[in-house]
């Protein structure tokens, strides 16, 4: 049966705005491809092994409005109280210019991660801005562009330190026993497979380094963890035990609260290597747990050990000032095994609002804040000493610890009833802490809970005492003072979104990462208060609906998958990764078999996947590629008999990086199982299965999914992302958990990977609403079409570039590799010079030499339709004419159009030594002068950025010509 428009058939009327394609576009599509039907492709494509029998049973398709009703009635069943939790998570006031300029504007979420630089200066700067504010406030040298949640980076700071130490195997960490409890969690589920101790120990007055090693029970320490402001809202002199920690050979990082920063002596100034926290009371809500952007900060000497993505100043040919990703060749996927962490997928989205925050705030306007948060949390102090209550002794910044013996728990209720919600800390103790949007009535009625009343009102209050007070300046750079008017600040965003290329704009052709419609009514409920408002460790009884929504979706995606169970608390793909192998693991270790260590990954794999084996402490081995592609069985064959007694899972991508079904992946699953090892299935390419195939079925153990790929969650310029990972039965007790929220996974769990038990929970509603419009037979429908858009590509292509890969009768899956490398030998043209010269074109470039070197990956997706995927491939047949005219030597590659793009409207201005005419430069064929999109600098140097590193904000002088 040939599935047609969905006007015409039971399909969803939504399937019909999701998908690209008309119905008679897929028919001439068919034809181009030479297939009867869509089903006779599918047929062809995928091997009937592994097609699942029965289609994906979820709740049958709503419509938009019915969708948005439905998620009006979820968010119903959440209660938004007055939260004076604290521990990390604040009420914040997002500036409505910057909710709908940044956070609700699809230039900025539908943008891709900036490694192509040119179409990403937008982004880029706003990142930039980013570090220089975090660097200033930390009075640390270099901040990277954001990392998962403020947990995860102080794990990263955690195995930092033990890189830059080179520390003895049995040296340990040293956390503060003030430091969050999940950071604390997080950070212990991250060390038990490095072998790594982690001692929670009470530092006050720990001033040497025999009192530091005495704490650590007498073992050498590498790093140090303390929390600054501590969980207990005090202050601590930490000089002391940095000279200690120093004075032993170690490092220490410190968990810092930014906005505490702008009044109070920063780590940077006190001696700290590393600060690392979160970034979400700059103006992104709370969000049930996140997203928000995490921060990592180090001291001149550690820049070239930080994890994650880190931008730099560099320059472009005209020789101006340029912005890209910097040092890349530290990240996994280019160093995969010896990779110092697994993060790819960040918290762009985030970073660039917490940022912006700063730009509207300004320093004045961030320090009034903290001045207004210190102050009312002095009012609270004050009012229940007055009133006899034993308030915890020393300085404090915004929160509030008081004893009251027996009444704990009485008092938080109280507290409830009058809309606020303290946090029990034990039977015995209450904590308070006040954020920018507490107002005199919540102090009010948080005292009252007490049976107290203020005693008084101050305004604002800086930091009363001496010894804490900040002096030093911050946020001295002129964008953190020129963008206070609304007018100025709505045109700095506008004028950074319009250098940028987005999906808003036109095709993003990646492979791998399935940048598909992100539909407006799929993100309406983000920003929805019931939803954005809700503290993680919020009463249950509180955030019943979205504890529904989380569970529904986790129902629908084990029914889409095949697996039987899910945890959605994984924030990017590389943590639902970790997770997985974390799991695959315990249970090896469950059934004495904690020897089995060895994890097979194809030679073709992503890097997070070999990162991340081996922060699960597994050893990775390479299994070669045939040929033709696929994983070499012989090979696979012959490392499975090798590690008989040591093989703890074999981890594929399926279909496979190359973008090809594979038709030997259940007899790869068999091979693995039979010498007790487990499959890990690495789920990011569920775009081309969802309907087809379940991976829980055909033989793999466990997947992760990446929602911010196959399930419309935005790409946000480099994340937001949720990585779910999913189980079969044998494995469900072995997924993460959460120490505050016993519901967030099994008891018998491997610990948390995430600061909140579920993960960036604020989002998932655009995944619910994504299933929930499409139902099960639009995004079967979709994965159809996904693969159609791929083989008419790939037809179309096929005649100007080889495609590297294919399956059965010349088919691909959901993508395809055009392989640049004998054109490259021939005519000198590079990959690089075809991305750069698809920007003239006004397109992104297709992944470039991933997997294979010297190729470009192309996943177009369901979204895009016929019209789209023509001018794509009128482009790239163009481009193939300019490389002809290369060959056929009528232009040397040094002067060819090629090699000197993109063009910039400078450029072209300017004078004109190229041996082709400005027209043809920038308005090749199929673009249209009215709807050109001018990229604003040349072609950045990559190497002249990484020679001279340089992470903040460049004086203004800088741009001048
Ligand atoms: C994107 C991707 C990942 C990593 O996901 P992140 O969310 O970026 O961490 C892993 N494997 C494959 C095949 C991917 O495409």
């Amino acid at each position: 049966m040939t599935r047609t428009d969905p006007s015409t058939t039971s399909l969803p009327a939504f399937a019909g705005r999701h998908v690209g394609p008309r119905a008679d576009d897929v028919e001439a599509m068919l034809r181009v491809v030479g297939q009867p039907s869509l089903e006779a492709l599918l047929d062809t494509a995928v091997p009937a092994g592994i097609r699942a029998s029965s289609t994906v049973d979820v709740a049958p398709a709503a419509s938009e409005a019915a969708v948005l009703a439905e998620l009006r009635e979820l968010a119903g069943r959440n209660e938004v109280v007055t939260s004076m939790i604290g521990l990390g998570y604040y009420g914040t006031i997002t500036p409505t210019v910057i909710q709908r300029g940044v956070l609700e504007n699809p230039a900025w979420y539908t943008a891709y991660t900036p490694y192509q630089p040119e179409i990403s200066q937008g982004r880029l700067e706003a990142l930039l801005n980013f570090q220089t504010m975090v660097a200033e406030l930390t009075a640390l040298e270099t901040a990277g562009s954001s990392l998962l949640d403020e947990a995860t980076a102080a794990a990263e700071a955690m195995t930092l330190m033990h890189r830059a130490t080179r520390a003895k195997p049995d040296a340990v960490l040293v956390v503060d026993v003030h430091a969050f409890p999940q950071t604390v969690a997080v950070v212990s589920t991250r060390a038990r497979p490095l072998g790594i101790d982690v001692v929670v120990a009470d530092l006050d007055g720990v001033d040497s380094s025999d009192a530091l090693r005495q704490v650590a029970g007498g073992r050498d320490v590498f790093g140090v963890l303390v929390q600054y402001p501590g969980a207990d809202g005090l202050l601590r002199d930490f000089r002391a035990l940095t000279a200690a920690a120093h004075e032993a050979g170690a490092l220490l990082a410190a968990a810092a609260d930014l906005l505490a920063l702008t009044l109070v002596v920063p780590p940077g100034e006190w001696g700290a290597d590393i600060a690392v926290g979160t970034t979400q009371r700059f103006g992104v809500p709370m969000g049930f747990g996140g997203p928000h952007a995490g921060y990592l900060a180090v001291r001149s000497g550690l820049e070239r050990q930080l994890p994650g993505r880190l931008v730099g100043v560099s320059v472009d040919s005209a020789g101006h000032p340029a912005y890209r990703l910097a040092l890349q060749t530290r990240e996994q996927h280019i160093r995969r095994e010896k990779a110092t962490s697994n993060i790819c997928t960040a918290q762009v989205l985030l970073a660039v609002m917490a940022s912006m925050y700063a730009v509207y705030h300004g320093p004045e306007g961030l320090r009034a804040i903290a001045e207004h948060v210190h102050g009312k949390a002095l009012v609270l102090a004050a009012a229940l000493r007055a009133g006899g209550v034993d308030v915890l002794d020393g300085v404090f910044f915004d929160t509030v610890t008081a004893r009251v013996p027996g009444r704990a728990v009485d008092i938080v209720a109280a507290a409830r009833d009058r809309g606020v919600n303290l946090r029990l800390v034990d039977d015995d103790t209450v904590s308070l802490s006040v954020d920018e949007t507490t107002t005199d009535e919540h102090t009010k009625a948080a005292l009252d809970a007490f049976a107290m009343s203020p005693a008084g009102w101050i305004a604002v209050a800086p930091m009363e005492e001496e010894a804490f007070r900040r002096t030093s300046a911050y946020l001295t750079h002129p964008v953190f003072h020129e963008h206070r008017s609304e007018t100025q600040l709505l045109r700095y965003l506008r004028r950074l979104a319009d250098k940028d290329f987005a999906l808003d704009r036109g095709m993003i052709p990646l492979g791998s990462c399935t940048m598909k419609l992100n539909a407006t009514t799929e993100m309406l409920a983000i920003t929805w208060p019931e939803f954005a408002n809700l503290h993680p460790f919020a009463p249950a009884e509180q955030t019943e609906g979205i504890r529904a929504l989380v569970d529904e979706l986790a129902g629908w995606l084990c029914e889409i998958t095949g697996y039987d169970a899910v945890s959605l608390q994984p924030n990017a793909g590389s943590q639902g990764e970790f997770s997985g192998l974390l799991a695959i693991r315990a249970f090896h270790e469950a059934n004495g078999q904690a020897d089995r260590r060895v994890c097979l990954i194809p030679a073709s794999a992503h890097g997070t996947n070999a990162a991340s084996a081996v922060m699960a402490g597994m050893t990775v081995v390479v299994v070669r590629t045939a040929p033709d592609g696929t994983v070499d069985l012989d090979d696979l064959r012959a490392k499975v008999e090798q590690h008989r007694e040591d093989l703890a899972a074999v981890m594929v991508t399926y279909p496979s990086t190359h973008g090809v079904y594979e038709d030997t992946i259940t007899e790869l699953c068999a091979l693995v199982h039979d010498a007790g090892g487990q499959v890990y299935v690495d789920g990011a390419n569920l775009n081309a299965l969802i309907g087809l195939a379940k991976p829980g079925r055909f033989g793999a153990d466990v997947s992760h999914l990446n929602l911010h790929k196959t399930f419309c969650i935005p790409h946000g310029g480099g994340g937001p992302g949720v990585g779910p990972v999913a189980v079969r039965t044998h494995l469900a007790a072995y997924l993460p958990n959460h120490p505050l929220d016993p519901g967030a996974g099994p008891a018998t769990g491997v610990g948390p990977v995430a600061a909140a038990p579920y993960g960036s929970a604020g989002i998932l509603p655009i995944s619910w609403a994504y299933v929930r419009l499409m139902g099960g037979e639009g995004l079967s429908y979709a994965t159809q079409v996904a693969v159609l858009n791929a083989n008419y590509v790939a037809a179309r292509l096929r005649e100007h570039y080889p495609v590297l890969y294919a399956g059965t009768a010349g088919l691909v899956a959901h993508e395809c590799i055009l392989d640049l490398r004998s054109i490259t030998k021939e005519t000198g043209v590079t990959v690089d010079d075809v991305a750069k010269r698809l920007v003239d074109y006004g397109f992104h470039a297709p992944t470039m030499s991933f997997p294979v070197a010297g190729t470009l990956m192309v996943e177009p997706t369901e979204s895009e339709d016929k019209g789209e995927l023509d001018r794509f491939c009128d482009a790239m047949i163009a481009i193939r004419e300019e490389i002809a005219a290369v060959a056929a030597g009528e232009v040397a590659v040094g002067d060819s159009m090629l090699r000197h793009a993109p063009h910039t409207a400078a450029a072209l201005a300017g004078g004109w030594d190229h041996p082709y005419d400005r027209a043809t430069a920038v308005f090749p064929a199929g673009v249209q002068a009215d709807a050109k999109y001018w990229p604003p600098v040349g072609r950045v140097d990559g190497a002249y950025g990484d020679r001279h590193l340089v992470c903040s904000c460049p004086p203004p002088e800088a741009f001048e010509d």
